[in-house]
């Protein structure tokens, strides 16, 4: 029986194909293998232009990619054409140039007999796993650090979103890559994910999706000792001192928490505000989110669009039913549209939520939707304390005109991102990735890419004399 891929706009099934099983897996990591021998002799350089080439390819499809994705996604195409594909072409450039900038120690004479030289070679074949929410991007991030430090991989994407994952994969080859060197199979998580994070023949797994998920494939890495990578989610803290500019914390809650229809790992979930501008954050948020257009996500006009699926719209619908059950308030939105042409969509209106408890599920555990909680609090002191208080530690951001506070927040906030005076903006010279329960190793940047390589330790005897000094130990 094939697998529907849906478009959530309006429920239409874009395509329909047959997931990919263990023999599939089998036979891409087989492939990836064989092209692993010659890929990983390639020179920094050659593997610079097959990524350039790439970046090209991609550059010429843009559209299609954008399209594409809107349709298995439901994003509105501005976010497609302004951040997801544009986000995708430039990580590509970057590591056309990171290919060629592998850095270490000098060789040098660190014990008197010997020199030492550090290599720093790729793993071996990669076994990525990726999820819905931004699958072009997503694929991007995992496939091209592992490329350009001569490893070769296999990506599942996400079953419900393998779409653009494929065209990329096609467009590796269209632009001279050789083909193995970047495999995608499409399938279903327990069934494809499993087999490939289990398969012997791959070297080094790299995850990103959900905390629970990624328990089980960090476990099942760990029990065959396999180098693994895990990007997970994320409860974003946004803390508003009482000395910030009102109406950019606002704006940026507002756009912050519904990017993507608030589908982001790093989006702004909980929003902590000095009390003396609480009420008037909540009252300016409220109004903002009011005025967002949700629609057709093909239409420019559209900020807005769809959850990815009805069941993902149904999950956000569960999280505040049972939040207004139990005495929070939502100040606007709580509810999906019932208008015509949005009801036959995975829709939800942008909500703000007040008055739920700390200690709530609304505020601990991770929504995915377009959801906001604000709540007050009265000392900075508290204010950092809150942040840090769910098990997750991904992303925040603080908002304040205070230099003082500033340093501090960006210091005692426990996440793998902070900004100050904004949230979501990501570069891919910068990492990304988290701390605490939400993963450890990082996408994007040079960091990324030392990740995907492996130090090894060339010891070379200099004196050549037969009796070494430290055979003393055996020899008296
Ligand atoms: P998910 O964990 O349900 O699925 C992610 C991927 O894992 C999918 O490809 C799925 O098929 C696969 N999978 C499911 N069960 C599996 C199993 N038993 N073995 C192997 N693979 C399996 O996540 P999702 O719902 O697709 O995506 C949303 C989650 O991703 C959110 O938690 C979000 O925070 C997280 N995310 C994190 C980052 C980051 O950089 N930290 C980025 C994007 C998304």
């Amino acid at each position: 029986m094939g697998f529907q891929v849906v478009n959530p706009a309006d429920g239409s099934v874009v395509t329909e194909y047959e997931p990919a099983g263990p023999a599939e897996v089998d036979a891409a990591v087989a492939a990836a293998r064989a092209a692993y021998a010659e890929w990983s002799r390639t020179t920094p350089a050659e593997r610079s232009a097959a990524l350039t080439r790439l970046a090209g390819v991609l550059t010429d499809r843009a559209d299609e990619f954008a399209q594409v994705e809107v349709s298995q996604t439901g994003k509105p195409i501005r976010l497609a054409t302004e951040f997801d594909v544009p986000g995708t072409i430039d990580n590509t450039a970057f590591f056309a140039g990171a290919a060629r900038h592998l850095e270490g120690k000098a060789a040098a004479e660190y014990s008197a007999d010997h020199t030492s030289l550090i290599r720093r070679e790729p793993i071996g074949v990669v076994g990525s796993i990726a999820p819905w929410n931004y699958p072009l991007q997503m694929a991007a991030w995992k496939i091209l650090p592992a490329i350009a430090a001569g490893n070769t991989i296999v990506l599942k994407p996400a079953e419900i979103t393998p779409l653009t994952s494929l065209l990329f994969e096609q467009a590796a080859v269209d632009a001279g890559i050789p083909a193995g060197v970047v495999n995608v199979v499409a399938g279903r998580g327990p069934v494809a994910g499993t087999a490939l994070v289990e398969h012997p023949d791959i070297d080094m797994v790299s995850f990103t999706g959900s905390t629970a998920v990624g328990r089980r494939v960090g476990a099942a890495a760990a029990g065959a000792v396999k180098r693994v990578h895990l990007e997970l989610g994320g409860k974003a803290p946004f803390v508003v001192f009482g000395d910030a500019d009102l109406e950019a914390a606002a704006r940026g809650a507002v756009a912050a928490s519904l990017i993507n229809t608030g589908q982001d790992c790093t989006a702004a979930t909980r929003a902590y505000v000095a009390r003396p501008l609480f009420g008037a954050f909540v009252d300016r948020v409220a109004e903002l989110m009011a005025g967002v257009r949700l629609g057709d996500p093909t239409d420019p006009a559209t900020d807005l669009g769809p959850l990815v699926s009805f069941a993902q719209r149904d999950r956000v619908a569960g999280f505040v039913e049972r939040a207004l059950e139990s005495g929070a308030k939502a100040v606007t939105g709580g509810g999906a549209p019932t208008t015509e042409n949005l009801a036959k969509g995975a829709y939800y209106q942008p909500t703000l939520i007040v008055g739920a408890a700390q200690d709530s599920e609304i505020v601990q555990d991770e929504v995915f939707g377009p959801v906001l909680t604000v709540l007050p609090f009265d000392t900075d002191d508290e204010a950092l304390a809150l942040a840090n208080d769910t098990p997750y530690g991904l992303a925040a951001s603080v908002w304040t005109r205070d230099v003082h506070r500033a340093l501090r927040g960006s210091r005692e906030l426990r996440a793998g991102c902070v900004w100050v005076n904004d949230h979501i903006p990501i570069i891919s010279e910068m990492p990304h990735g988290g701390f605490r329960r939400s993963g450890f190793g990082k996408d994007m940047s040079a960091y990324a890419f030392e990740e995907y390589t492996q130090v090894k330790h060339v010891m070379l005897e200099v004196t050549g004399v037969a009796a070494k000094p430290w055979q003393s130990t055996i020899f008296r």
